[in-house]
């Protein structure tokens, strides 16, 4: 199967610009389907053109061959009915010799005669004259009552004296021309003298009847359907006899000059066929019928070209439907031959991998440009295992594969064998599903929902810590009493006792610090809004430092406290701030608990900030004093740093994973923002900031 032409996704184009470019090529293709039904079409009605020009030529070609046959058979015919007249006419001279020899007796003459002429119709009449043309004796033919008289016929002595001069001449039977004798009662017959000299000097006169001659001595076939006549050599009718001609009727004519001694006669046949002659005969119907069986062949032929046309419609609109589709979905799709070669990719592929249609399928047989470098090996193997028959699973099976910026995004591939029209599998075919944007919202949900069980564990911590800090109120109540009730007693001691009764003191302070604390983390796990307060920074700082130092010294830090020369105070819980400052110099201390460092060093350090904002949230009105808890530790990678604040996070054994995650919480509470970068030279810096009183 071949692949059908695919457009390369190009830019993205303006819309109008896509509409117009879409409407030229839809005209474009409707424009070139038209030329081309339009040349089908043309050469059609070209074939038909010419076919029907031969089917013409041919049966006017048989119509013709038909037409010389007739002629020709009716031109042998009048030859031999010419041949024949003069055999006739020559006999009748042969008889009248005989006549002559008879004996000069006229009475007997005329019997004699008359018994001849009984069988001679074509004459009229037989006269024996003597050298100066006087009639001696005369015969009429018994076939008519005497109507001619001679005194009708005396004009044509003249040319009966030519005709006997020509036959003394040379001395054989000679002609008159013919010439006309009116009847008294009908019309009148043309008639022609025959001289034939006898030896005493004397002449023999037949009269024929050309009407006569017609009828005698021409075969009667011949008159049969046709008209025979004789005329004159300039075409005037003399006689003719046979069949009237037909109207509406093809006449064939055809003659034979009859060369007499004395006169010239031409024997004229015209015969007719009736017109038109559809199937005059066997060829021009054969003719006929193979031209139907054409035009029939013709008609279907041309109904077929109209059905394919139809299909070839239906195929074209099928085609851009599919193509349409095909550009349509945001599933990838990709076919390969049994060689691994791709052989068709969709849009939506090239614009899954950035590769054009072109780049894929000229790729060729081995690893597609798509294919991780690190996982060649083992897409290699998978394709070989699918090339050799092995069906993948059918509900599809993840793969990542690498776009052409060289960034790898997770896929689901459904694949199944491609088979083409003769049942026959030629390849395979592949959709492709991207399914990053899956992958991420899963990521996204799986996260909130470890928010979620934080928060729930968070409120169980809070819960117990409400508990907490009700029983320990009365434990540190009593510490406190007894502090000051031993206090009271050690009023007044020097020495050792001077310094018992500064320890006790001390005890007394530390646990109504830890009161504080107490009540401050009740009010904050009950959320409530506790009285804030102006508080000198300076004094928040004091007020941490003596329990920073006791760690300090145990770590061997040295603390920098730094604060500018003025600072105003800053309106906050100050049991909890000095709770986050503890909270985050602790986490230093131990960030820089590491036995190759030296010079360890905790920078506490106070300044006006700027204005806080961000995008989401403008920075507000007022003004802002910047804590910040600086150490030379380990630092904060990037890893450890996405989960920073999350709670329950810790990378230390003994560590809850609360510690930052309430500081952001105390710090937001106040308006303020907690963060942290790395600190330079090394280790980190964590600041926060609080609103100016
Ligand atoms: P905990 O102190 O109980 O571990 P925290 O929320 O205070 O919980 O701290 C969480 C984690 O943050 C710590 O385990 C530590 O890995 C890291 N961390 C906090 N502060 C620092 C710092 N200054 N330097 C390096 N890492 C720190």
């Amino acid at each position: 199967m071949s692949a059908p032409p695919i457009d390369t996704p190009g830019p993205a184009l303006p819309r109008e610009n896509l509409a117009t470019r879409l409407a030229i090529r839809i005209g474009g293709q409707a424009f070139l389907r038209l030329r081309s039904v339009w040349q089908r079409w043309f050469l059609w009605v070209l074939l038909a053109v010419l076919v029907s020009a031969l089917l013409v030529t041919v049966v006017w070609l048989a119509g013709r061959h038909e037409a010389e046959q007739v002629q020709a058979a009716l031109d042998r015919d009048t030859a031999d009915a010419a041949a024949d007249l003069r055999a006739g006419l020559q006999r009748n001279v042969q008889s009248l010799h005989a006549l002559q020899s008879t004996g000069l007796d006229s009475k007997r003459w005329a019997t004699e005669s008359t018994a001849l002429m009984r069988g001679h119709r074509e004459w009229l009449r037989l006269e024996w004259r003597d050298r100066a043309l006087r009639t001696v004796a005369a015969a009429d033919t018994p076939y008519r009552v005497r109507s001619v008289d001679d005194d009708n016929r005396r004009g044509a002595q003249s040319d009966v004296a030519l005709a006997c001069a020509s036959a003394r001449k040379t001395d054989g039977a000679a002609y008159s021309p013919s010439h006309y004798v009116a009847l008294p009662d009908s019309g009148g017959i043309e008639v022609m003298e025959l001289c034939v000299p006898m030896d005493n000097g004397d002449h023999l006169i037949a009269t024929y009847t050309l009407r006569d001659v017609l009828i005698e001595l021409v075969a009667p076939t011949l008159r049969r359907g046709q008209e025979v006549s004789l005329t004159e050599p300039d075409g005037t009718r003399l006689a003719s006899v046979g069949t009237a001609r037909r109207s509406g009727s093809r006449v064939f004519s055809t003659q034979q000059l009859i060369d007499l001694p004395g006169a010239a006669l031409v024997l004229r046949v015209d015969g007719w066929r009736a017109a038109p002659d559809v199937f005059p005969n066997l060829l021009t119907g054969l003719v006929t019928a193979i031209s139907i069986a054409l035009v029939s062949v013709l008609v279907l032929l041309a109904r077929d070209t109209r059905r394919r046309l139809r299909a070839e419609n239906e195929l074209a609109d099928a085609l851009a439907f599919r193509k349409a589709m095909e550009d349509s979905v945001i599933t990838g799709l990709r076919a390969r031959d049994l060689q691994g070669r791709i052989t068709y990719v969709n849009p939506a592929f090239c614009e899954m991998v950035g590769f054009s249609a072109e780049e894929l399928i000229q790729a060729g047989v081995g690893e597609a440009p798509y294919w991780p470098t690190e996982l060649a090996h083992e897409y290699q193997k998978r394709q070989t295992h699918r090339l050799a028959g092995g069906m993948p699973p059918r509900e599809g099976f993840e793969s990542v594969f690498m776009r052409k910026d060289g960034s790898r995004f997770p896929v689901l591939i459904f694949e199944a064998p491609l088979i083409n029209a003769h049942g026959v599998q030629t390849g395979w075919m592949s959709a492709f599903i991207d399914v990053s944007e899956q992958r991420r919202v899963e990521e996204l949900s799986r996260a909130t929902q470890e928010r979620l069980q934080a928060s729930a564990r968070l409120a169980t911590v809070g819960e117990m810590a409400s508990l907490l800090s009700h029983e320990l109120t009365q434990p540190l109540a009593a510490i406190a009493s007894y502090a000051s009730g031993s206090l009271n007693l050690l009023q007044g001691a020097r020495g050792d006792g001077a310094e018992v009764a500064m320890a006790v003191r001390r005890i007394a302070e530390q646990a109504d610090r830890a009161g504080q604390v107490i009540r401050s983390v009740h009010d904050f796990v009950r959320r409530r809004d506790r009285t804030r307060e102006p508080a000198a920074p300076q004094a928040l700082i004091d007020a941490v430092l003596p329990l920073v130092r006791l760690q300090a010294r145990k770590l061997g830090v040295r603390i920098d406290v730094v604060l500018a020369d003025v600072l105003p105070a800053v309106l906050c819980d100050r049991t909890l701030v000095e709770q986050v400052l503890l909270n985050l110099a602790r986490n230093a201390m131990q960030a820089m608990d590491m036995p190759e460092l030296r010079d360890r060093v905790l920078t506490l350090r106070v300044a006006r900030a700027g204005r806080i904002g961000t995008p989401d949230a403008p920075a507000d009105t007022r003004q802002w004093l910047e804590f910040s808890v600086a150490d030379i530790g380990s630092g904060i990678d990037a890893e450890v740093a996405v989960r920073l604040f999350t709670a329950f996070f810790t990378t230390r054994a003994d560590g809850m994973g609360l510690g930052l995650s309430l500081c952001r919480t105390v710090v937001e509470q106040h308006g303020g923002v907690l963060m942290h970068e790395p600190h330079q030279p090394r280790g980190t810096v964590f600041r926060f900031t609080l609103p100016i009183a």
